[in-house]
């Protein structure tokens, strides 16, 4: 009788093991899906509007946010520049995306930014050279 009671314990000793195993396997997979879940659209918006440059994670993109106006869908925002091409003049070429032309240093790129839940839209609307100018032949 104390034979099969030893027999019956290493028994359930192994079925332990086995299931510790299948555990930690099962874990492991389980956590690498969920480090894919957290902000999935982070990786979008990040090139630099002015000198198209690829921003790595850190490296934000300067620029002023104008306060909504009443009524408005949207805000008007000013670009100045990445890191690669704001303040560091003469290292990268900025153009502008609507007219192709080159923005000086001083100058930048207007935009309008429309915050729709958790996604934020940016349309550039010109540089400081032909927005404005667009913006005084339309008062006109
Ligand atoms: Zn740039
Ligand atoms: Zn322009």
């Amino acid at each position: 009788m104390v034979e099969l009671a030893i027999g019956a314990v290493s028994a359930v000793v192994v079925a332990a093991l086995v299931i510790l195993l299948l555990g930690s396997g099962k874990g492991g997979h389980s956590k690498k899906t969920q480090t894919k879940l957290t902000h999935p659209q982070t990786k979008r918006e990040r090139q630099c509007p002015l000198c198209s440059a690829d921003l790595a994670k850190g490296q934000s993109i300067r620029s002023v946010l104008y306060p909504k106006s009443q009524g408005a869908p949207d805000r008007l925002m000013e670009i100045k520049g990445c890191p690669y091409c704001y303040p560091a003049p003469g290292k990268r070429k900025r153009i502008c995306p609507v007219c192709g032309k080159e923005v000086p240093y001083d100058g930048d790129v207007i935009a309008r930014v429309f915050d729709s839940g958790e996604r934020r839209h940016v349309h550039v609307l010109g540089c400081s050279d032909c927005y404005r100018r667009k913006k005084d032949t339309e008062k006109n």
